[in-house]
Order: C-alpha cells, then structure tokens, then sequence
C-alpha cells in the first residue's frame, strides 16, 4: 500500500514517530521509510531538518583508530560500517565525498607510544595495513613539509563530506518514501493512552500540534535526555554541554598541508580531542573545536547561555556532575578549553605546536560552533558509547555523540532491524529501487 504523504497537515495516527531531524532522525525515517510498512512522522522543532549538531560538525568520515576495542567496541563498528555507506549514499547523490585521509602527529616522544597503540587499535577495528601506517619524523616530512613532529600515523580512509546536506538529502527520500513530517513542532510530553484499539496508542503533545502515535523514537539530540528523564528513564544520568569554536583560516593557508592533520589527545579520559588543522570538503581550512563548558544544547552566543544558566545549575546539582568538578584534572582541561575561547592566540597556539607557520593575527573569522551534550554517571564518569533505553511504548537514542554522523546510516538501520525483530513494526516486501542500500545494508 503507497503510504500518504501531507507535510504539515497531519493526519491523527502514526504508527511510529521519530523525536529530532538530525542526520539520525531523519536516518531512522529514511530506514523505516524503506524497510518497513509503518505509517511514520517525523517532528521536528525548527522550520527545517539538520539547524543543529549535524550540520555544526568537522565534517569528517572517520577512521576508528582512537577508538579502544574494549572500551568503544560498537563506536569502532558504526565508523567502519558508516564509511562504506556515506560513500554510497553521497556518489548515489553526487553529494561531496573527498577521499583526504587524515594525519595524527606525535609532538614528542612520549606521544610516539600512543601512535603505535592507535595504529593498533586501528587494525584490531578493521583497517587493513593500507589504510592506516606509522610513519617516522623523516617519512613525516615527505608527505607534509610543513608539520613539525616526531612521527606520525597517516590514514588513507578517511573524508571530508558535508553532513547538512546528507541529513536534506535523507529527510527529501525520507519523504519521497513515505514519511511525514511536522515541522516548527517542538515535542513537550507523552500525555496519555488514548486507547483506540491499538496496544499502545498514546497522545504525543508538542507546541503545534498533537499526534498521535503507537511508538516514539527519541532521536532529539542535546534535548534526548531530557526527554527520557520526562518517561522516567536514564534517571542515573544528566548531561553537560561543551560548545566546540571554529576559527577559519584565510585562503593563503590554503596549501598548507594536503590532509587534514589531528595530535595525540591530552586528557585520555575525557571524550576531547585537541583541535586539529581541518580540511573541509569545500577546500575551506579550520582550526578546532575547542569544548567550551555551556548551559544547553543551544548555547551557541552568550546570550543564548545566560539564559540557561539557573535551570541548568539546578538540573546539574547531581552528584556525579559535583564529583566531575571536584577532579583536578578536569578543571585543567575545561580552564584550558575557557582560555582558547577568549583568546585566538591561544586556541591557534594549540594547532602552532605541529604547524609552526601559523600567525594567530591573520586569523579573523569564526567559524560555526556545534554543541555536543555528553552523558555523565553517579560516580561523574562520562558514559563511554552512545546509549539506548526503552520501555514498552519508546526507544531513547542518549549520548549520540561524534563520531555520530558518520555511523549513522548503519546505526539506524541496525534499529530498525531490531524494532522489526521485536514486532514493533512490520516489514514491507515494497522493494524501494531509488536506494543505493540492497539488503544487505538493511
Ligand atoms: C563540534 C563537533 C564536531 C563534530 N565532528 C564530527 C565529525 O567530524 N564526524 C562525525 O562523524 N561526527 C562529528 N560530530 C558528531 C555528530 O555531529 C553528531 O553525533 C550528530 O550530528 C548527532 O546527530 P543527531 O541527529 O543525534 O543530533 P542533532 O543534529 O542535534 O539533531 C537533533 C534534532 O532534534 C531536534 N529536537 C530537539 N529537541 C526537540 C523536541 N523537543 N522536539 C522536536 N525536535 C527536537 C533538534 O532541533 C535537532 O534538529 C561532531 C559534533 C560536534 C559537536
């Protein structure tokens, strides 16, 4: 049966809907869109999909080698898995897919340990010895002239894409394929079982207009815990929120180096990275991001963040969030993070260690910042892996952090697999021939 299509004018029932049109959203619309036979909306607060966290990124298909096997088994997989499928999605599409590889300097040899274990764990996560090799101060040299190191570990796979146009361009099939979307609705609660004959029909009010739905999928980004704590879920976790600044580089760097070029991480238990030298795939440079402490997902001007900051101290009075800034090394880093926020030479300094020939005043602009909100535990510890929760009537995707995007084709389909498993939704035998996924992606 060809399912019905009206955009912002809304049918009453759905037989699923998704919270959020991020690049996950609207990959698990896009999914359901295809696999199955559900009637699906997709409701998102702002007047079109991806204005947040997936269109304010690094733009990078990444290469799981700063991913520990043990620690981020899954996280390693979806990269492998994405890197495949954004390849697809985008030559599908002739959306931008540069193939530019990525460089991860030691900048001294303390750090040249650390390489070898990223090397390591690379090819404990898939990558084969083409794809990722460790090079010497000398071999460092020939490839990149201009970067000051001791060595360095070079990654043949790895690319700059444009996440915000994938996450158009999957909501557009999305809708093509069937779903519905309500846009400028923010979702605010799950108010009853208005039981019409299905196990589950429950009310979904948002600020536009109410839905109803047999299931929700909580894809909503920097608000998804929020969301699950309102359904009594993940009560053991809160969230913080660091803003990650770009500064752009003016086009006589241009040529400054052929790849993208990263440095061994400071703080290994903290989920930051340093900022690196970034090569878009639109040939702009950057430097960044920095992890800027802020009150909410939003927080991308300080008059956004003042006016979280009394419900946010109240809401992270938690002990696990006391603990965290009870712990020294912690403090280092976010001061650390709060000096290259206010001053350019300092964030510049941190890229000036492996590329000495930059000059802070020939830095004017900005960048875009992007937010990322980070799970953290009782004990303060930061939830290693993105997390699900459910119960019987929603699914709750929490801590979706990078590499995000670029897993999110293949994590959205493995949950689409699982909710046709648990006979939450029915398979379709609809083959979609505008797909460049076959079965086995799906
Ligand atoms: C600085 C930075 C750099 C990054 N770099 C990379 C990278 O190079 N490569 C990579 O793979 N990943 C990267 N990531 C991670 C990646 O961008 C994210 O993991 C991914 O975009 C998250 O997608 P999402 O759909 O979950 O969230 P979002 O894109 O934030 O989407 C959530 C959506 O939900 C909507 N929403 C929220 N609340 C509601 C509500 N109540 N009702 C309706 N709608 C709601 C929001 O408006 C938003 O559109 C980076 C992240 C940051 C912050």
């Amino acid at each position: 049966m060809i399912k019905q299509r009206d955009e912002n004018n809304l049918r009453d029932n759905y037989d699923v809907l998704i919270i959020g049109g991020g690049i996950l959203g609207c990959s698990i619309a896009y999914f359901l869109s295809i696999m199955t036979n559900s009637s699906i909306m997709l409701m998102e607060k702002e007047k079109n999909v991806g204005l947040h966290t997936s269109s304010r990124n690094t733009g990078k298909v990444h290469a799981p080698f700063y991913y520990d096997p043990e620690k981020k088994p899954s996280t390693a997989a979806y990269t492998i898995r994405g890197y495949e499928m954004i390849k697809r999605y985008c030559a599908f599409h002739s959306l931008p897919f540069k193939e530019d590889g990525v460089v991860e300097v030691a900048t001294d040899d303390r750090e040249i340990d650390v390489l070898i274990k990223h090397v390591e764990w690379a090819r404990r996560n898939g990558l084969n010895n083409e794809e990722i090799k460790f090079l010497s101060k000398n071999e460092m040299l020939e490839i990149e002239p201009n970067v000051k190191c001791e060595s360095g570990l070079v990654c043949f796979r790895d690319a700059s894409t444009d996440y915000g146009l994938i996450n158009q361009k999957l909501k557009e099939d999305a809708v093509k394929f069937g779903c519905n979307t309500s846009f400028k609705n923010k979702f605010r609660e799950i108010c009853s079982n208005t039981n019409t004959g299905a196990k589950r029909r429950m009310t979904i009010i948002g600020t536009a207009k109410n839905i109803t739905s047999d299931y929700v999928i909580n894809a909503a980004g920097g608000n998804s815990l929020d969301i699950a704590h309102s359904v009594d879920l993940a009560k053991e976790f809160t969230d913080l929120h660091f803003r990650g600044e770009y500064l752009t580089a003016p086009p006589k760097y241009s040529n400054l180096t052929k790849r993208s070029i990263y440095s061994v991480p400071r703080y290994t238990d903290y989920p930051f990275l340093d900022p690196h030298w970034i090569r878009r795939a639109d040939g702009r440079c950057e430097i960044g991001p920095n992890a800027v402490p802020v009150f909410s997902p939003y927080s991308y001007n300080l008059a956004d963040n003042l006016k979280n900051v009394v419900p946010k101290i109240f809401k992270s009075s938690k002990l696990g969030v006391v603990k965290l800034f009870l712990n020294k090394e912690f403090i280092r880093l976010v001061s650390n993070e709060l000096s290259s926020s206010l001053s350019k030479t300092n964030m510049i300094n941190r890229v000036k260690r492996f590329l000495p020939s930059l000059n802070s005043s020939d830095f004017k602009q900005r960048g875009m910042s992007g937010i990322r909100s980070l799970l953290i535990d009782k004990n303060g510890n930061f939830a290693a892996e993105s997390l699900l929760v459910e119960n019987e009537s929603s699914l709750h995707i929490l801590n979706y952090n990078s590499p995000g995007a670029t897993g999110a084709l293949p994590f959205a389909a493995n949950i689409v697999r699982q909710l046709v498993q648990k006979n939450i939704v029915n398979p379709t035998s609809r083959r979609v021939v505008d797909s460049p996924f076959t079965d086995e992606y799906m």
